[in-house]
């Protein structure tokens, strides 16, 4: 019920705020840290060494923050094309820096179609999110250069207006989550973390 009042007072895009809690990602733990260690071993001109925007070329350029990471509990940021609406359907979505899809898919739920992106950066792992993409244009198992378009936004199926949620975390393999919450614990500020590197 406490959610259903941050709904109401949201100034999101979303129609509805709700990120379902049901879905969990299976994720194994210990040996995942090593299985990227020796990936980006072999594969070091992928480990990052700065970050981007993850829409609007350069610096979201065209694009607003519609809900910023803390407001109303949100985890995330929402981006929102300027032309409000839909306009911004099926514009490109670009991994924000160097890294490694860990997974691809639509999970259904408030979240539609997820991309995740494990990046190795100044020997730490973080991991980016993107939500209710449109189109999917990478799979898990795939190394990404930042900035390359990795899908689309989109509604979740119809769920919201068209935006992109994007989340930072610097802890690895927590469940999906439920986008919004009080415990901040694992997750950064995007904004504030692509500004910083
Ligand atoms: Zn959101």
């Amino acid at each position: 019920m406490v959610l259903a009042l941050f709904m109401l007072s949201c100034k999101t895009e979303h129609k509805n705020a709700k990120h379902d809690t049901t879905e969990t990602v299976s994720q194994p733990k210990v040996s995942k840290f090593q299985h990227y260690d020796s990936l980006f071993m072999n594969h070091s001109e992928f480990i990052a060494d700065e970050f981007d925007f993850p829409v609007g070329k350069p610096n979201a350029k065209g694009y607003y923050n519609a809900q910023k990471f803390g407001e109303n509990y949100h985890l995330g940021d929402d981006w929102n094309g300027t032309g409000g609406g839909n306009t911004d359907l099926g514009d490109p979505i670009y991994a924000i820096g160097n890294g490694y899809v860990d997974f691809s898919q639509d999970i259904g739920g408030g979240w539609g179609n997820v991309i995740r992106i494990i990046h190795k950066f100044d020997d730490r792992y973080y991991e980016s999110i993107y939500a209710h993409c449109d189109s999917v244009m990478v799979h898990a198992g795939m190394f990404v250069e930042k900035g390359k378009q990795i899908g689309t936004i989109g509604t979740a199926d119809g769920q919201y207006l068209a935006h992109l949620h994007l989340e930072v975390r610097d802890s690895l393999f927590m469940n999906i989550g439920p986008g919004y919450s009080e415990n901040t614990e694992g997750y950064l500020d995007p904004t504030t973390f692509i500004n910083q590197y």
